[in-house]
């Protein structure tokens, strides 16, 4: 941090976050929290809480989560010092100096180097494409593929001269040293070459991260070079697996969706034509990652992969990513064209948005490619395409859904509704379920386990934290150790330790830890959904069922540590082996 922990929280404390939060988003007080539509994500029913007593808020759509801090910096995008400053003099707090530790200096130095690098090669290769005569071509290619000025500015489109010494000279001469012009990712280094540009002969795209900050680059080569695209490689600052394209501006698009393509140009084309919700994933498959990033901004994502076989499969393979994440997922046909840019060129806007409206639903879509597969004119081949319907349909654990999307199916490809809900149910009480595209069987069950002991985890957090006064009576059982999860231990330490002192603030917590992905993880700690249960008699039950998978999952985990031999974990297994007993016999009373 940059301030000392005893002026950020002055300064958290003194600003009430309802009154914060008002400023930008009507809040309406229903039971203990205040409720408004979330900035965060498109919704038009309020599911974002305030909390007066935790000084937190809480998505229930998008999962948003944190303190008055993170607030300001989620939406001003402003950096912690900077959020920090608006709250101080609201708050009419004077703010001392800031204070950097030597380690703080070199490591934020470091990154702002390599960002800088970056900036300035996009400023050179923007030059070269429209001052250099060598950019003659780059311009020309992107002229043929009808891409405005606006356009080309907008995105800070450039180019890469065939020499490959320009770039390194130009940054040397802004002061950069070799080191850092490497580790940039702009210039790679040979015994035989020295330092040379990593890219010449194309024309470039600069990646920007959601605030605007160029932190890779796309190339395109001029002619029939190998390969078509090239990518810089990870640094310190790029991460291909947690950025988009076009993110820094699709994310205020506010479209209601978010639509995923396959290549640089097709996002370009998409924004040049209206479509600024438009994102691809950095020259590597779709991620996870991507996706959870994604899902902070909207629920619905729409497909417009290239129509051919290996566009396909890369949908395929997406649309069982976006459902693991938990997003609405639909394909665009963009039959008769290839991609998206072809499309937009041939048909244009009108007719791109009418495919917008009509895109299939993903599961409609996968059975459709799978049809492909069968001769479906054969009995034998039929009877099999059925079989495969049947798996896959057992996959919708949720019984309305699994029963619409039978019933839709089966009307589809004429199959007898009754002996297809059969085979389902023959398929889904031995347990079979396909899973369409998704990690093996065996990860993935275990990833479901480690899913439970997170929730479990996450509950008990959650329940502490709205019912402080069962915090005496379980401690003695449950300690920060229990949290498997290390962001979960260090909440939990800090957490218990201030309900020991008695002056609990979760919104203090979230405010200890650094980056912005952590404090939303830990934020997220303390708005669980809890179930809703009639009597107290079975909160009581449910909160002790939870203490229980806490303590048996430690359990299991200093189990598994022991058998590898970890001398410390033999202790921890015997202790919670009694907690467990004790736990058993434990009467939790929650006196309402
Ligand atoms: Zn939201």
């Amino acid at each position: 941090m940059y301030y000392s922990d005893e002026i950020v929280e002055e300064i958290r404390a003194k600003s009430d976050i309802v009154g914060v939060i008002s400023g930008y988003v009507s809040l309406k007080k229903k039971g203990s929290n205040h409720w408004g539509c979330c900035p965060f994500h498109n919704e038009k029913t309020p599911s974002f809480a305030v909390s007066e007593n935790k000084q937190m808020y809480h998505c229930f759509g998008c999962g948003e989560s944190g303190n008055v801090i993170t607030f300001l910096m989620k939406y001003e995008n402003y950096s912690f010092p900077e959020a920090l400053r608006v709250l101080a003099d609201r708050a009419g707090v004077q703010l001392p100096e800031l204070e950097y530790s030597e380690e703080q200096k070199k490591r934020a130095s470091r990154r702002q180097r390599l960002l800088d690098v970056n900036k300035d090669a996009a400023t050179f290769f923007y030059y070269q494409l429209r001052k250099n005569p060598h950019g003659e071509v780059g311009l020309a290619y992107l002229r043929k593929r009808e891409l405005t000025d606006e356009t080309m500015k907008k995105f800070g489109l450039g180019y890469a001269g065939k020499n490959g010494g320009e770039l390194v000279a130009y940054l040397r001469k802004k002061g950069y040293r070799d080191e850092e012009i490497r580790d940039a990712g702009v210039a790679t280094f040979s015994e035989k070459n020295g330092l040379s540009s990593q890219f010449w002969n194309r024309v470039m795209f600069p990646i920007q991260d959601a605030n605007h900050r160029v932190i890779g680059f796309g190339g395109r080569v001029m002619g029939d070079g190998e390969p078509k695209y090239l990518n810089s490689p990870e640094t310190d600052i790029f991460d291909k697996r947690r950025n988009l394209y076009g993110l820094n501006y699709a994310r205020t698009a506010r479209a209601g969706n978010m639509i995923l393509c396959e290549g640089y140009m097709d996002v370009i084309a998409m924004h040049q034509a209206g479509f600024s919700q438009a994102v691809a994933s950095l020259g590597t498959a779709f991620t996870p990652e991507q996706a959870h990033l994604i899902h902070r901004y909207t629920e619905q994502v729409l497909l417009a992969y290239d129509s051919d076989g290996a566009g396909v499969k890369a949908a395929l393979r997406a649309i069982g990513i976006l459902r693991n994440e938990g997003l609405t997922a639909k394909v665009i046909n963009m039959r008769p064209h290839k991609d998206p840019d072809e499309f937009m060129k041939a048909l244009g806007r009108e007719a791109f948005q009418e495919r917008i409206d009509q895109a299939e639903n993903s599961f409609f879509y996968e059975i459709r490619m799978l049809e492909s597969n069968y001769n479906v004119k054969d009995p034998e081949e039929r009877t099999k395409f059925h079989r495969e319907i049947a798996t896959r349909l057992c996959n919708f654990e949720e019984e309305v859904e699994r029963e619409n999307y039978l019933q839709a199916i089966a009307e589809k490809y004429y199959i007898g509704v009754d002996n297809l809900r059969k085979l389902v149910a023959n398929y889904a009480a031995a347990g079979i379920a396909k899973p369409v595209e998704r990690p093996k069987s065996g990860i993935q069950s275990k990833t479901a386990a480690q899913e439970g002991a997170k929730r479990a985890q996450k509950l008990l957090i959650t329940w502490i934290a709205d019912y402080p006064q069962i915090f005496p009576k379980i401690r003695p059982y449950i300690s920060p150790a229990d949290f498997t999860e290390e962001l979960y231990a260090k909440v939990t330490e800090r957490m218990f330790a201030d309900l020991e002192k008695g002056n609990f603030q979760p919104a203090e917590i979230i405010s200890t830890f650094e980056d912005e992905q952590s404090q939303k993880e830990a934020a997220e700690l303390f708005f669980e959904k809890l179930p809703e249960m009639e009597t107290t008699q079975e909160k009581e039950q449910a909160l002790r069922d939870v203490i229980l998978a806490v303590k048996r999952n430690s359990y299991e985990h200093f189990k598994q540590k022991q058998a590898e031999r970890d001398i410390n974990a033999i202790t921890q297994v015997l202790e919670a082996k009694k907690a467990l007993l004790a736990l058993e016999k434990l009467r939790i009373t929650l006196d309402e």
